[in-house]
């Protein structure tokens, strides 16, 4: 299938006075039409700023430093490269909210409590596409219609605070879709809301993305959401990638030592019920310590030592589309110990 999204070797750094935060590290992932792709990882791991550094919104100190972000606007068009775009460029702008569409975690927060969600829509949609003031209120209710809120009509006069959570989540997703975006980028949008109404959600987008093809990328530090709407999967550890494959696959078959450890903490799974990523053994080292070597090796049960904490662990290709990044499978590497030993 035609890729919608190809990030390569994206890295986005701060550059702070205690010093510089790589906060993405060496991103890279592609998503085709009408696939999800889920980022995974504890808070921190760059989830977020991948997300951000996408859509060039990225605020200083932070700055997209290096790699490309292939960004196909329709299908067959040739892919742009989002990265090389000025962040405040007229091009990006239309691009933001018109080709790519966005959901993050707190949807009252991204409600003006001011305005009725009537004049949110009227407001996001004549942004974007050309329509008058009636023809956009009408989109809206058929929207509003299309992701399950009763009485649409209605709720076009409500203001954000007179909604639930999941109300407000369900008319954020309502705007997102209005321009009929090619992809669709979720941070944690479900992470505030209750199970049941997750579950509602997640069954939504599943049915949007179905009808429309859109690619969708979606965050979260929840495996149970990830074992419910991922294609592929995509696992971070301090802004690097440390493991990459099919959802099947990466449940089933881990080869990250990181990954296994988070599936391994959870007990239910498939029984419906959703668990949190588990605190590992240890910390995540503060990204301005980052350790040398693997940056996992902190935590790593298989760390071998005078290897891991060394050196940069080889990326390892598996089969045709998966990736993990550790040395244990890197047969070379070892052999390579012996190499490495000055011979004269
Ligand atoms: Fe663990 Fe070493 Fe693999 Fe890193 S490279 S995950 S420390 S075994
Ligand atoms: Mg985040």
């Amino acid at each position: 299938r035609e890729t919608v999204l190809t990030v390569e070797d994206l890295r986005t750094h701060f550059a702070t006075d205690d010093g510089q935060v790589r906060a993405v590290d060496g991103v890279s992932l592609s998503i085709p039409r009408g696939k999800t792709v889920c980022v995974v990882g504890e808070s921190g791991c760059g989830k977020s700023v991948t997300a951000r550094s996408i859509l060039g919104l990225v605020d200083p100190p932070g700055r997209v430093v290096d790699g490309h972000i292939w960004f196909r606007v329709a299908p067959g068009a040739e892919p742009v490269d989002l990265a090389a775009l000025d962040s405040r460029s007229e091009r990006l702008r239309r691009i933001r909210g018109n080709d790519i569409a966005m959901v993050f975690q707190e949807p009252m927060a991204s409600l003006s409590p001011m305005y009725t969600v009537g004049q949110h829509f009227v407001e996001a949609v004549r942004l974007h596409l050309d329509l008058s003031k009636d023809e956009a209120r009408d989109l809206g209710i058929s929207l509003l219609r299309r992701v399950g809120i009763p009485n649409a009509e209605h709720r076009m006069e409500a203001y954000p605070w007179q909604l639930s959570g999941g109300m407000c989540q369900r008319v954020m997703i309502a705007i997102a879709l209005a321009c009929g975006p090619a992809l669709l980028i979720a941070d944690e949008p479900t992470t505030a809301l209750d199970v049941t109404t997750q579950a509602r959600i997640l069954d939504l987008l599943a049915e949007l993305q179905e009808e429309t093809g859109m690619a969708m990328m979606f965050i979260t530090h929840d495996l149970g959401v990830v074992a419910e709407i991922a294609d592929e999967v995509v696992v971070m550890y301090l802004g690097t990638m440390v493991e990459q494959g099919p959802v099947d696959e990466i449940f089933h078959d881990p080869k990250h030592p990181y990954t296994r450890a988070l599936l391994e903490s959870i007990p239910t799974m498939g029984s419906g019920r959703r668990s949190r990523l588990p605190s590992i053994r240890g910390q995540v080292p503060h990204p301005l310590n980052r350790p040398p070597g693997c940056p996992f090796h902190t935590r790593c049960d298989s760390a071998v030592r005078g290897v891991c904490d060394v050196e940069d662990p080889p990326t390892v290709t598996f089969g045709r589309d998966r990736r993990a990044r550790c040395v244990l499978y890197d047969t070379a590497a070892f052999a390579g110990q012996v190499r490495r030993t000055p011979t004269t």
